[in-house]
């Protein structure tokens, strides 16, 4: 490899990288730029990704038509205060959002990240018993296997084990984590039916369980919750921050199910892998709890930087980009192409499963001895994946090329094959 660049030498003491043991991770890879599905180093390699930048990149990395939106968004107005102004980016995004999404969520509240978005879901969950004059609905019932933010409220919605938060338990206030429901078993019911006066919601990543292990549950699942809710009068929640924008298949993971949640967050792909920027979508009835003459029933919350206009700007060029092209039947082909390109793989010692569901590619291994090496080894091959836990994953972006992800489905079944 060629000497790293000079910033990088004298940048890397100072910055402290997510998710790692800052003394034995291997160093991160200097990127020069990105191109549609490329990543080009900063030593001229060249990687195809699988990834998509934790799938945010939806339309491909450095889209023109996101690009222009932003730059002409920077040239009028980068951002004003969401406190008592408005502007048209964040008008236009918050009526396409109630649009694209299920009715009735009507009401959107923007933040700068996912675990924000899940932070307002909650509190607006808790604060929607307290403004009806019920008290003692504060805590959630969630699942394992879930994920869904790194902040201290969402830590605790996490399942406790594999959410990367054991060291906290015991300090972060506690939540319901069961199991999700599983067929010829009613444990969940009656759960619910025993804790319902306790609960102010269910939390659930409707139909795949992301960065808790990419676990897959059906549609009926998720008719059970609802099923659960509206028996007992509960919130249901449905954090769509992975699976939103057509990930799985649909463009919110709940359609297929025909489920409406009460509250859902977005994220990620929202603004096309660009600029950060999460929603919280509340339905009709969850806002009427806060429309009120009692300055005390307002939803005491607002992110410096909510409802950015360049972030807004950005996300309207991918609704856009989701309108003029068709993204779900990209989505139709990448499944396939994954479902054959990853088959070969059930074959190969140490794979114990391999799934498919819509642009998720999941080769999950009895275990992982050596993750570094593993990660070193794909980038050797030419392609961007990162292994985490026992799962090697495909997330790619929505416009990736059939050659593209021939490649990257055969470097998996070549590395995981040596
Ligand atoms: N919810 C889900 C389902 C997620 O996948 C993530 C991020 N991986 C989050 C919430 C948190 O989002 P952020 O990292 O933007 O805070």
């Amino acid at each position: 490899m060629n000497r790293p660049p000079d910033w990088y030498s004298r940048g890397l003491p100072h910055i402290w990288l997510p998710y790692n043991q800052m003394k034995t991770t291997a160093p991160p890879l200097a990127v020069a730029r990105t191109d549609g599905t490329r990543i080009v180093l900063a030593d001229g390699r060249e990687l195809v990704d699988g990834v998509a930048s934790w799938w945010t990149a939806c339309h491909g990395y450095n889209h023109p038509h996101i690009v222009a939106a932003i730059q002409a968004q920077a040239a009028r107005m980068p951002h004003v205060m969401l406190g008592g102004l408005v502007h048209e980016q964040v008008l236009n995004l918050a009526r396409r959002l109630c649009a694209l999404a299920p009715a009735p969520l009507t009401r959107v509240f923007f933040s700068d990240s996912g675990s924000v978005a899940v932070e307002v879901a909650m509190k607006m969950a808790v604060q929607y018993w307290l403004n009806r004059g019920i008290r003692g609905r504060t805590k959630f019932l969630c699942f394992r296997g879930g994920y869904h933010g790194d902040t201290f409220a969402t830590m605790a919605v996490c399942d406790p084990e594999e959410g990367m938060h054991n060291l906290f338990t015991g300090i972060l206030p506690e939540h319901y984590v069961i199991d999700l429901p599983s067929a010829g078993d009613d444990a969940f019911e009656r759960f619910v039916e025993q804790h319902a006066d306790e609960l102010a919601g269910i939390l659930v990543e409707p139909l795949v369980q992301g960065a808790g292990g990419m676990k897959f549950h059906g549609p009926d699942t998720l008719r059970r919750l609802r099923a659960a809710a509206d028996k007992r009068d509960l919130l249901l929640i449905f954090d769509e921050i992975f699976t939103g924008f057509a990930r799985t298949g649909t463009m919110f993971a709940c359609e297929v199910a025909g489920v409406v949640p009460d509250i859902m967050t977005v994220g990620k792909a929202l603004t096309g892998g660009t600029i950060p920027l999460a929603a919280t979508i509340a339905s009709q009835k969850v806002f009427d709890a806060f429309w009120s003459d009692d300055p005390a029933h307002a939803l005491m919350h607002g992110p410096t930087y909510m409802g950015n206009a360049l972030a807004c700007a950005a996300a309207n060029a991918t609704l856009d980009l989701f309108e003029s092209e068709d993204r779900l039947g990209a989505v139709r082909a990448i499944e396939d192409a994954l479902r054959r390109g990853l088959e070969g793989c059930r074959g190969l010692s140490g794979v114990a499963h391999v799934r498919v569901r819509g642009a998720i590619g999941v080769v999950q291994l009895h275990a992982i001895s050596n993750l570094g090496a593993l990660k070193s080894r794909f980038a050797d091959a030419g392609v961007w994946v990162r292994p985490f836990r026992d799962i090697v994953y495909l997330t790619p972006a929505l416009t990736i090329g059939e050659a593209d992800l021939a490649k990257l489905t055969s470097t998996i079944g070549a590395v995981l094959g040596q």
